[in-house]
């Protein structure tokens, strides 16, 4: 696959400090790359580095093919899109208003589009509603459709989910598929929580003090990551015996709480249930293995830095 982005060898220091150390990346064109890391791994040193923001102190990086060492860098750069501090929107305009402001200021002279702009990020009812009155998602919506104004064929965000609430998250991944999907932006987003970035990216780098510890394909990291089903139950006990008989895999949490490892269905659970004589209170899919993974991934690290 084609690479919209690449880093090569990045380094940066700030007086004594390695902030980045020898960071490799490639962002397949089209891909949605999850950027994980705790706080104060990297993540905006990077992505304020590929966007021009700030200066590696060594290695080079490429932007459709063009290096960071090349003269039409600036050019090519505009091809890209980012938020890497808050959205630069105006909060005494309306979504409308600033939307066209940043129209007149890339030299566009037709505003037919901006009605299906913020149509695409959910802003097309807030009609004179100046932007300092919306809530924190509608604002990073907003900060979102300014940047998409200029047709970028990547989007750069920095933690765009930060302190948005539950229906927030969602809202803001249902946007950022739509804009992969629709208008096949390449996206490069960073987060501190792989949960939330793992329904929709395509791909992932994992960051730790600076170094890049893995990269890998969701379907890669699926792979690695057991899936299971947690149940509560009325009583654990009597549905071991039926499990061990067929063959299911399963871990005992609690007296009512036990984990199911095979592919088995909800279906069948509540049949098994059934005839163990106990009731089946939930189920749910257990994720919990993905934080888990990558907690390893970084504890491995410490374990030998
Ligand atoms: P966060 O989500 O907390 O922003 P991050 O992964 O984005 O985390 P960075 O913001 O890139 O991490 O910061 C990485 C490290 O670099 C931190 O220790 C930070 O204090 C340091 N740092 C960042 N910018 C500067 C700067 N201009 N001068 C000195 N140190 C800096």
């Amino acid at each position: 696959m084609e690479n919209i982005l690449s880093v090569k060898d990045l380094s940066k220091k700030y007086g004594k400090a390695q902030i980045l150390n020898k960071v490799n990346l490639d962002i397949p064109k089209g891909s949605i790359f999850g950027l994980v890391g705790r706080n104060g791994a990297g993540k905006t040193t990077l992505m304020r580095i590929v966007t021009g923001l700030a200066e590696p102190t060594s290695g080079t990086y490429s932007i459709g093919g063009v290096s960071s060492s090349d003269k039409k860098i600036l050019s090519v750069r505009r091809r890209m899109g980012s938020i890497t501090e808050s959205p630069a929107i105006y909060r005494n305009l309306s979504a409308y208003d600033n939307l066209k402001l940043q129209y007149i200021n890339l030299g566009m002279t037709s505003y037919d589009d901006i009605s299906e702009l913020l149509e695409l990020v959910d802003l097309k009812d807030t009609g004179k509603k100046k932007a300092g009155k919306f809530s924190l998602g509608m604002r990073q919506r907003l900060g979102i459709a300014v940047v998409l104004c200029g047709k970028p064929d990547i989007l750069i965000l920095d933690e765009p989910i930060n302190g948005l609430d539950p229906q927030g998250i969602i809202q803001m991944r249902e946007i950022l598929l739509r804009i992969n999907r629709e208008r096949h932006t390449t996206i490069l987003i960073s987060s501190h929580i792989l949960e939330e970035l793992s329904k929709l990216a395509t791909h992932y780098a994992f960051i730790e003090k600076g170094e890049i510890l893995q990269t890998l394909s969701s379907r890669e990291l699926m792979s690695k990551v057991r899936k299971s089903s947690r149940i509560k139950v009325s009583a654990a006990d009597p549905l071991f015996r039926i499990f061990d008989r067929e063959g299911i895999e399963y871990k005992i949490d609690s007296e009512d709480t036990i984990d199911i490892y095979s592919d088995i269905t909800a279906k069948h659970i509540i049949s098994l249930a059934d005839e163990a004589g106990v009731e089946v209170l939930s189920i749910n899919e257990n994720n919990e293995s993905l934080e888990g993974y990558f907690m390893n991934l970084v504890a491995k690290k410490d374990g030998i830095s």
